[in-house]
């Protein structure tokens, strides 16, 4: 087989355009809310610059040319290191990650001072770039295998990548009359080239699509939630308890609905301003959130009003968990305006529908008609002087 360099040049040059315009695309439209996107761009155009940068040794000093090809291709790879980590870790570089450029540029100024041979130039700069894509793979790895699927693409391409320009600065070493120039032909050579760059130019399509993945989770979460509590919005809430209820019609278990609503707060609004209102529904639900199971489903339904479904939870463990919460949110320690101290309490109405009982009509049995009853218990609970729960 025979492979030609500069036809190697051409295809990796298209390659890493057409990246640079996927991504460039991508970054103007949905993935503007993913800040490691513009690292890949960056990187990427780097990259390309540094390909470009290639054919210049026809024209400048041949050393000149390594140098500046080799510091702009780990500029490019320490960016897309950068998009990894801010991405998949949600940190910053360190900095000893950076050095990669740095100390590529002052072995290859040291090699050529000291004489060294076009080959081993070669292998210097394959050997900083494949130990460049270790920290990548390794995180990737670790911590992206579970994330966003897409990412096992990204860490199986770098990983190719980096074993490639290991070959490459292995094969340098052991057949050093092939890479006497750039241009000469020589399959190693032109493959090991090629499959490094194509699968980095592969690894850039995987990250478009791991954020594509990921703002498409955070679309799904904030359709889903309500924007000041975190919890299940109305409609969502609604479908949920749905399922639940015929779950547990299926299986013959109990189920209970509870309606939360917060007493006088209209009071704490006036008194210390929408602003802590604000915060007094955040605690609130993040009280409730600590006290129930994955399973449980909570919800806001509007305002200071809560809704809880239990599922396979009967009368007496439906007022344990509405006792927990009751109690927990009389001891809350919230600060009102100016500091102030600030008390909150709850009030609460339960509806059981326990489906073990042969005698009830289960068909008869919706989610409307549960919360039907769980408000009149809320109505109850209030006119009996607030802070307390009625069980219907
Ligand atoms: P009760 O004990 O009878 O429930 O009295 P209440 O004052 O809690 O009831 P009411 O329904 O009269 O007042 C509810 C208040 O909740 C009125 C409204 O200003 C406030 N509220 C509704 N949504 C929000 C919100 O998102 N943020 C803030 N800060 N207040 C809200
Ligand atoms: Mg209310
Ligand atoms: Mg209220």
């Amino acid at each position: 087989m025979h492979i030609d360099t500069p036809t190697v040049l051409i295809a990796l040059l298209i390659g890493y355009s057409m990246l640079v315009l996927d991504l460039g695309l991508a970054r103007r439209s949905l993935l503007a809310q993913q800040p490691a996107l513009r690292d890949w761009m960056l990187g990427s155009v780097l990259i390309l610059a540094g390909l470009v940068a290639i054919p210049l040794r026809l024209w400048i000093p041949v050393v000149l040319g390594v140098l500046l090809t080799n510091v702009l291709l780990t500029a490019g790879l320490a960016f897309y290191t950068r998009a990894i980590w801010r991405f998949v870790r949600g940190s910053e570089l360190p900095g000893a990650l950076w050095l990669f450029t740095p100390v590529g540029l002052g072995l290859l100024t040291l090699a050529w001072l000291a004489g060294w041979p076009h080959h081993r130039l070669v292998s210097i700069s394959s050997t900083c770039m494949a130990l460049q894509t270790v920290p990548m793979v390794v995180v990737l790895l670790r911590d992206g295998w579970r994330a966003e699927t897409s990412l096992r693409t990204v860490g199986i391409t770098l990983s190719m990548c980096g074993l490639a320009l290991g070959v490459r600065a292995v094969h340098a070493e052991l057949d050093p009359g092939n890479y006497a120039s750039l241009d000469q032909p020589g399959t190693v050579q032109g493959l090991m080239l090629l499959a490094g760059f194509v699968s980095s130019v592969g690894a850039g399509f995987g990250f478009v699509l791991a954020c594509l993945e990921r703002t498409a989770q955070q679309m799904e979460h904030l359709a889903a939630r309500d924007g000041l509590t975190g919890c299940f919005n109305r409609t969502v809430t609604q479908t949920m308890l749905g399922h639940m209820l015929e779950r547990c019609r299926r299986d013959g278990q109990p189920i209970a609905l509870v309606l939360f609503d917060l007493d006088h707060f209209k009071l704490v609004n006036d008194r210390h301003g929408h602003l802590v209102g604000d915060q007094v529904l955040r605690q609130f639900a993040e009280s409730v959130r600590g006290r129930i199971r994955a399973s449980d489903v909570f919800g806001r339904m509007g305002g200071e009003e809560f809704c809880l479904g239990l599922p396979m939870t009967d009368r007496l463990g439906a007022q344990q968990v509405v006792e927990t919460v009751r109690s927990s949110v009389e001891s809350m320690a919230l600060v009102g305006r100016e500091g102030a101290a600030l008390r909150i309490t709850v009030s609460a109405g339960v509806a059981v529908a326990d489906l073990r009982q042969p005698h009830l009509d289960s068909a008869e049995l919706t989610i409307e008609s549960l919360y039907g009853q769980a408000d009149d218990q809320l109505y109850r609970a209030k006119l009996g002087g607030r802070n307390q729960a009625m069980v219907a």
